[in-house]
Order: C-alpha cells, then sequence, then structure tokens
C-alpha cells in the first residue's frame, strides 16, 4: 500500500506526546511539514513499528534529551531513522536487542515497564518487508535506529 511517510511519522509523534512531555523529552521531526514522500509498505505495520522505537527512545531517553526522526533519500530507497540522547546500549548488548524478551539489566533495574518484546516486533516487522534495520550505539550518549522501506512507484 502507497502512503505518505511524513504525515504517519506527524501522527506517532501526536500519540506519544503526553509520555515526552512526562519524560521531559522533545520529540523533533523537523520534516513536519515538508512534502509528501510516498513510500509502499503495510502503513498499520510501519505505524507500530514506528511507535515502538519512538516509546524507546522516550523511556531510555535522558530528561532534557531530544529524540530525532529523520527520513532520507537512499537510491531507490528510503532511510528512516529514530535518533535519540539517551542512556545507549553497551557494545556487547547491542547483538541481543533484536531477540524476543531481551532487555538490558540496567535498564530494567530501572524499574521501567516493558517485557522485552518490543524491538522484536519492529525486527519482525521489518524482515517481513524484506527491508533492513540497523542500530547503532554510544553507551551513555545514545541511539540510533535507522530502517528502509521501498519508494512507491508514482500515480
Ligand atoms: P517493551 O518494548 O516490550 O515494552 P522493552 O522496551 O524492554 O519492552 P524492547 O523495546 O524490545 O523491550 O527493547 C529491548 C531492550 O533494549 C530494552 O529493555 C532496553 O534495555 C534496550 N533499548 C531499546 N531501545 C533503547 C534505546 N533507544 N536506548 C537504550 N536502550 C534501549
Ligand atoms: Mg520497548
Amino acid at each position: 500500500e502507497r502512503f505518505n511517510i511524513i504525515d504517519l511519522i506527524n501522527e506517532v509523534v501526536e500519540t506519544q506526546e503526553m509520555r515526552a512531555q512526562k519524560h521531559k523529552i522533545k520529540v523533533v521531526f523537523s520534516q513536519a511539514n515538508a512534502i509528501p514522500i510516498y513510500v509502499n509498505a503495510d502503513k498499520k505495520e510501519i505505524f507500530q513499528a514506528m511507535v515502538n522505537l519512538v516509546v524507546n527512545s522516550i523511556k531510555y531517553g535522558k530528561q532534557g534529551g531530544k529524540t530525532h526522526i529523520e527520513v532520507m533519500e537512499m537510491g531507490d530507497k528510503y532511510l528512516i531513522e529514530v535518533r535519540d540522547s539517551g542512556i545507549g546500549i553497551e557494545k556487547d548488548n547491542l547483538p541481543r536487542i533484536f531477540e524476543r524478551f531481551y532487555r538490558v539489566d540496567k535498564s530494567r533495574s530501572r524499574n521501567m515497564g516493558g517485557s522485552g518484546l518490543g524491538l522484536a516486533i519492529v525486527k519482525h516487522i521489518i524482515d517481513a518487508h524484506e527491508q533492513s534495520i540497523n542500530v547503532s550505539s554510544t553507551y551513555g550518549e545514545g541511539t540510533s535506529f535507522s530502517f528502509t522501506l521501498n519508494k512507491a512507484t508514482n500515480t
């Protein structure tokens, strides 16, 4: 299905405004008023994946921090990035974060709700689209998740 990813991200940001405020984090999408960008994907699933990533960026963010969302053109695809200035993930733990029920100890001991399924669902959705997802993180500084989507063919 063909849809405008700009609109979808605006909707995701709106649904997380309360949570962001509570954690004193700003979710910044500087392309909020940009011209439409059409992708070809399952809209409901991509919405879910984006919510899971944005929720994580808030839950594991730092007070006063920011989450940046960006859409970039990459050949015949778009790259969607969710980047936070949060607690980060230690290098040793990075390979396991897409596993079901996997949670990094420190964040669990922060008494943060969750079951460790959010990222497994994101990975499942992106895999089902035959797209790729990447994570990079610097412990103590922040984390960036990015995944690709196919451009929609015109008309
Ligand atoms: P759920 O999403 O099911 O409510 P969860 O957030 O613990 O629970 P995931 O979203 O799968 O589960 O994330 C797995 C673990 O990866 C988290 O427990 C956390 O330790 C770590 N993590 C995920 N996203 C981030 C992030 N943006 N910054 C730092 N750590 C993160
Ligand atoms: Mg989560």
